[in-house]
């Protein structure tokens, strides 16, 4: 037996691996990775598949990168762990700061995953309206089609049936709101008069329920659990401006579309809008450690500081704070600054889109790109397109995880004009082969 044969069965004897029946791996074999190196992952056997997913979407700079692992092990010499209640240290208190530049927002609060994060600025929301008097304001609204995590908070907001629908008596109830996502437009609308229709379900569902609302959660420019929905900025600017006028918070749920990933450094950022709650993960730490970040207006902070206890938020988790992580996150925004890197992106994003123009030979709708998310929708009648589809491309060397009919790429920044070529004329072979 090959070593990589006795791994599998390790892992399928040991692991119960996640968003994963179990039983399909009867079929479908895992993949034993053994090494990272820039856009490449490295199989037990040698052979190399191009991470075009970027690892769930966490990682920027590439696997292996020296700037962040150096980071790490300066930190692991240093201090491991400290709890951070009753306790502080550098690496938090810098990144806290520098957050809070980035962001507008201030007062980072921290967790170890995106969920967590969600769930966080969720209770912070409820809290704050209770801790002012305002004991009516105890439900949420979010996007149809909208992902915000798997905990059950976090999956009480969330809108993907395949997901949700199992729990559905164990989750807080919340309502869904119109998508903006463009390919959701009517013939000859504009993904802009599709947006402002879609904002203004969302005035009249504010105007009837304000009172009973607490916050109106969302994931800005791009809803990517639900394929790269993608849509027009003004819909943010109009929900800042209804969300304000109703009084209902605003929380971005920005863990996928945070870090240069639609374009700008914050995706918030193309409607000019601050929102009352950032929810931050994912591209954090560049894909190295677990950690997740919400940071919220000098308001919404005041109404906890109080001489009460229990006004105070006294949420935690063991490894809030972790300084291995907040030193990877360091490290992380630090290339961002001296290599430009929301900058480059620009051009990396339009000679990526250029290049997957070829691909309109195919039979593909909704060809789309928001900064460093590409991604165009199958015509196929194949109820297997995902899984095949992923299949054919590994058995090619590209990590591709299709979402149902859509294909996307979520590429590492650091990506090169040769592995751009690979990984759009794989895609194309494979999408012609399996459609
Ligand atoms: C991935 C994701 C989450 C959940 O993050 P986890 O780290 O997987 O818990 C929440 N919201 C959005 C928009 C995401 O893409």
């Amino acid at each position: 037996m090959s070593n990589n044969q006795t791994l599998l069965d390790r892992s399928l004897r040991s692991v119960w691996h996640p968003c994963t029946q179990m039983k399909q791996h009867e079929t479908y074999p895992l993949i034993p990775i053994r090494r990272g190196d820039g856009v490449w992952l490295y199989d037990v056997d040698g052979k190399k598949h191009l991470d075009a997913v970027s690892s769930w979407w966490v990682n920027l700079f590439g696997h292996n990168n020296p700037r962040i692992k150096d980071a790490i092990r300066q930190q692991l010499d240093t201090l491991e762990h400290v709890m951070l209640a009753g306790f502080t240290h550098e690496p938090v208190v810098a990144l806290s700061e520098k957050l809070a530049g980035l962001t507008g927002l201030g007062h980072a609060f921290y967790a170890s995953d995106g969920a967590s994060a969600t769930e966080i600025a969720l209770k912070m929301s409820f809290h704050y309206w209770r801790n002012i008097g305002k004991t009516g304001k105890t439900r949420f609204i979010s996007l149809q089609n909208s992902y915000h995590g798997e905990t059950m908070g976090s999956l009480g907001v969330t809108d993907v049936a395949i997901f949700k629908d199992t729990y559905a008596p164990l989750l807080i109830q919340s309502a869904q709101v119109p998508s903006p996502d463009s390919r959701l437009a009517e013939a000859g609308e504009s993904a802009e008069d599709f947006a402002l229709r879609c904002a203004s379900v969302l005035e009249q569902y504010l105007a009837e329920h304000h009172a009973e609302l607490a916050a109106f959660i969302i994931e800005p420019l791009v809803q990517c659990a639900a394929g790269m929905g993608m849509y027009h900025p003004v819909y943010l600017s109009r929900a800042r401006a209804i969300c304000s006028q109703y009084e209902v918070h605003l929380i971005a749920d920005e863990i996928a579309v945070g870090f240069g990933r639609t374009g700008t450094m914050f995706a918030c950022e193309q409607a000019n809008i601050k929102p009352d709650f950032i929810c931050l993960s994912k591209g954090i730490t560049g894909g190295y450690l677990p950690l997740s970040a919400v940071l919220t207006t000098d308001a919404i902070y005041q109404a906890f500081y109080h001489d009460a206890t229990v006004k105070g938020f006294l949420h935690s988790h063991s490894y809030t704070g972790n300084p291995l992580a907040c030193s990877a996150a360091l490290a992380t925004l630090a290339i961002f600054e001296t290599d430009d890197v929301v900058h480059k992106n620009k051009e990396t994003s339009a000679r990526i889109f250029e290049k997957m123009q070829v691909l309109t030979d195919l039979p593909v709708e909704h060809l789309r790109h928001q900064g460093m998310i590409f991604s165009f929708d199958v015509q196929t009648a194949n109820q297997q397109f995902s899984r095949q589809c992923y299949q054919a491309a590994i058995a090619q060397s590209l990590l591709l995880r299709p979402i149902g009919n859509t294909v996307y790429f979520m590429p590492p920044y650091t990506i090169t004009e040769p592995e751009i070529d690979f990984m759009v004329k794989v895609s194309h072979d494979v999408v012609k082969a399996v459609r």
